[in-house]
């Protein structure tokens, strides 16, 4: 049986009021408010001229390793400086502690979907430490959450691999099990060994028909040394659009003359950068790689976890974030910035049938805002969360 709602008076982002017609899940219809002629049997739900925007792209997330939901955890400093190997220690001691995985991933996807983040990529840890564990959980979770968001797994060797004996073949088996893409850390200094970590990487893809996101948080040269490899690989293999390098540290630390040459590779190889922002560290330029035609996403990244306390799953205060980081203040970077979390999002990712158009998922947020600029500095609470045109979550909270 056809189901059918209308939702009068949605703003849209360029300003015009209009009524959206959702017929099973998806805008069958999309008029303007003020040509409505006639009541119709249809359920109708008046938005009242809020703002309304596609749902949010969480391009970059752990579902397997927050505390989200679980008890507070201090975070541990290291020892002396930096280290990602003994972090990788904490993080295994506190997941020993911690609630079961499953109900700390559930807390987080509600987080999320509370905020307006209807598409997810979760990178989850497979390696010789954990095997297919996190895994196991993780898909089961992603099969619970199928009605209320699409999840993108990535299979993400969190020791290594090269360096954690028998993870090739466990990402192997990860991408037989159904994880979408095949991830990476630090081919350098983690494995100090650039060429056979990303042989199996991209041996990995290729082999199994799968997109490709690596952690890469090497600076400088070394970093950008790691950015030209990857751009050269994905383009010899013709796999424009199915990479990206999330955090790409090294792109915010470089001189202007390597960035601009960097950017023009990342573009014409079809390689697209996350950046969540971070706090306290040099981040890719989001304008101007925009600007040289890379497809730059973002996602929370860590959340409570034993990497650092923060993150909010909120896609939008992540927008403000990125703007504020960068110095935007114009509209149009503003709305930039608001790109970022939604439709350069759902390119990176991919994601067919995004945004708000006839033809494509009513997966919307409405929202009090004049428009994207003023959400993106308002930041604000009260949302209503739309799931293939049903409500879900309301001011943050899932719809029981
Ligand atoms: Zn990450």
């Amino acid at each position: 049986m056809t189901e059918q709602t209308i939702f009068l008076n949605a703003k849209l982002a360029d300003g015009a009021l209009v009524d959206l017609i959702v017929t099973d899940g998806r805008f069958s219809a999309i008029t303007p408010a003020a040509e409505r002629t006639q009541a119709t049997a249809a359920a109708t739900i008046d938005l009242g001229g809020q703002l309304v925007v596609p749902g949010f792209v969480e391009g970059h997330i752990h579902l397997d390793t927050s505390f989200y939901g679980d008890a507070w955890r201090p975070h541990i400093p290291c020892t002396d400086g930096f280290d990602v190997r003994e972090r990788v220690a904490f993080q295994a001691q506190n997941l020993a502690a911690a609630a079961p995985m499953a109900e700390r991933a559930k807390s987080q996807l509600e987080l999320c979907i509370g905020n307006g983040s209807l598409a997810m990529r979760s990178h989850v840890m497979v390696d010789g430490s954990v095997g297919l564990k996190h895994l196991e959980t993780i898909l089961a979770v992603r099969s619970a959450y199928h009605d209320l968001i699409d999840i993108q797994l990535v299979a993400f060797p969190q020791s290594g691999i090269l360096s954690s004996p028998g993870t090739p073949e466990l990402l192997d088996e990860a991408l037989r099990l159904g994880c979408d893409l095949i991830g990476g850390l630090d081919p350098a200094s983690f494995d100090r060994d650039v060429s056979g970590h990303l042989d199996v990487v991209f041996g990995l893809a290729q082999k199994h028909g799968v997109g490709v996101d690596i952690h890469l948080h090497d600076g400088g040269s070394l970093g950008l040394f790691q950015i030209e490899e990857i751009a050269h690989r994905t383009k010899a293999l013709g796999m424009a659009g199915h990479v990206a390098v999330s955090h790409a540290y090294a792109l915010g630390d470089i001189p202007a003359d390597a960035l601009n040459k960097a950017g023009a590779m990342l573009a014409t190889s079809g390689v697209s950068i996350m950046t969540n922002a971070p706090g306290n560290h040099a981040f890719p330029p989001v304008a101007a790689l925009r600007q040289a035609g890379v497809t730059v996403f973002s996602g929370s990244d860590n959340i409570r976890d034993s990497w650092w306390p923060y993150g909010d799953g909120d896609m939008l205060s992540r927008a403000n974030l990125i703007g504020y980081r960068s110095g935007f203040y114009e509209d149009r970077e503003l709305a930039a910035a608001f790109d970022v979390v939604t439709y350069a999002g759902a390119k990176a990712l991919r994601l067919e049938g995004y945004g708000i158009a006839v033809g494509a998922a009513a997966d919307f947020v409405a929202m009090p805002a004049e428009h994207v600029p003023e959400a993106v500095v308002a930041v604000p609470g009260a949302r209503t969360v739309y799931r293939r045109g049903r409500a879900v979550a309301k001011d943050g909270k899932m719809a029981r």
